[in-house]
């Protein structure tokens, strides 16, 4: 078996450089907490998916949600891949990266009538769209533009993806797709949509998956639809498989599936498929491509517990205070130190604002640089500056080299815009 999952190179304990480049000395140089990302190990996932794809006709639209930092969907756009945006902001994003717009699918359950004009205006690739009221209005919008808006059905499949409640998406009662009954309709109807071809169908039932049989289940029925819908003489031009491949954030836990074999479970439910098909991943790209470098600002001894107070919080990785997820810390260190047992906390005023409860680390003192490991997805993108807390600066490392991708914010930076009520209007 080879599980490229398991040799994509990536920080250890006794590791103090990652990607060539010396961490302790980056930490020194950017200041801490700052995110870091190894370019090598996005190439590396870009490589292995197109491996796993050859043969297909397939388009890549990286879920820019998961990290939408420019300098990354700029490696997305250097491998010919797409974006799947899910706001007018991620689009701009993705634009400005060089992603051409006909890569660009615009997913999410809250499309605004002015998102959909900007998007509309790009000339983006398609609309998955999610509820009658929003096939309706991009009817409308296009009319009014005078173009053809192409557009996909997101189905919900009604399958468990058996992964935690916060990113599960594809059971009936989510906010996500429509049922099949609901989407038979809108194709029965389509000629009334004269702005809107409707000849794609969309699918994405979670994230963080590991487990194979739910995404079989749920392509399996998308499958079925297509093939009644094709009998009927309805052309489904591309079929989207959405993301929600998991990855290791916890070594001897979690066996997220190969990729070679998550692309099987696909050919083998859509064979005999002529047209093209999306995939939309987003953290298998990114996730284990990340750490969150920290400083121990002090050890605080409880009554019960020892804290471990770091400088990085809820803010800069929001995942274990909103999911109760699992990040491996690791002293970036050559030394060996006995351990000792800490709740690794951040300085914000939330007791959620916790990175790990009872966690077995070396010996650490005030000072010390930390590694929150694999926060390549959704840190730096749910970000806040709660607490009055400026963003933190993002660094790309490539083959011995850094560069800041994204600068720390200023306090100066964050207050831009706010001011006091001086000019008062009346409606
Ligand atoms: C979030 C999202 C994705 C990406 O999910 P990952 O678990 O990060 O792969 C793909 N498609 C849609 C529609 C999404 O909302």
């Amino acid at each position: 078996m080879t599980n490229l999952a398991t040799i994509t190179e990536s920080p250890c304990s006794a590791d103090v450089s990652w990607d060539g480049v010396d961490l302790p000395t980056l930490a020194q140089r950017v200041g801490t907490p700052c995110h870091v990302y190894s370019a090598a190990s996005i190439r590396q996932r870009i490589g292995a998916l197109q491996a796993a794809l050859r043969g297909l006709d397939a388009l890549v639209c990286y879920a820019a949600k998961a990290n939408s930092n420019i300098a990354i969907l700029q490696l997305m756009a250097q491998a010919g891949f797409g974006a799947d945006i899910v706001s007018a902001g991620e689009m701009r994003r993705s634009l400005r990266a060089g992603i051409p717009a006909q890569r660009i699918v615009f997913s999410g359950v809250g499309k605004s009538a002015e998102e959909i004009v900007e998007a509309l205006t790009a000339g983006i690739a398609r609309f998955n769209v999610e509820s009658e009221d929003e096939l309706h209005l991009l009817q409308r919008l296009a009319a009014e533009q005078g173009v053809i808006a192409h557009a996909a059905v997101r189905v919900n499949p009604d399958v468990d993806a058996l992964t935690h409640a916060k990113i599960s998406t594809g059971k009936s009662e989510n906010k996500f797709g429509v049922g099949i009954d609901e989407a038979r309709r809108w194709f029965a109807d389509s000629a009334q949509f004269t702005h809107v071809r409707l000849d794609g169908l969309h699918v994405h039932i979670g994230s963080q998956m590991l487990d194979l049989a739910p995404i079989r289940v749920a392509l399996q029925r998308v499958a079925d639809f297509w093939r009644e819908l094709a009998a009927a003489g309805r052309a489904i031009n591309s079929i989207d498989v959405g993301g929600g491949l998991g990855v290791c954030y916890r070594a001897g836990r979690d066996q997220p599936m190969v990729i070679e074999d998550y692309v099987a479970v696909v050919r083998g439910a859509l064979a005999g498929f002529g047209g093209r098909i999306l995939f939309e991943p987003g953290r298998w790209l990114v996730a284990e491509a990340g750490a969150l470098l920290t400083r121990v600002i002090r050890v605080k001894q409880g009554r019960q517990r020892r804290f471990l107070v770091v400088d990085a919080a809820m803010t800069e990785l929001l995942r274990p205070s909103l999911y109760d997820a699992w990040h491996e810390i690791v002293p970036v260190t050559r030394e060996r130190r006995p351990s000792q047992v800490y709740d690794v906390v951040g300085p914000v005023c939330e007791t959620g604002d916790t990175f790990a409860v009872e966690r077995e680390l070396p010996r650490c003192e005030a000072g010390d640089l930390l590694m929150i490991r694999t926060t390549g997805a959704y840190g730096a993108s749910m970000a806040s500056t709660y607490n009055s807390r400026p963003l933190v600066a993002e660094v790309l490392l490539d083959h011995g080299r850094y560069a800041i991708v994204r600068r720390r914010q200023t306090v100066e930076d964050m207050l831009a815009g706010e001011q006091p009520a001086r000019e008062w209007e009346v409606t």
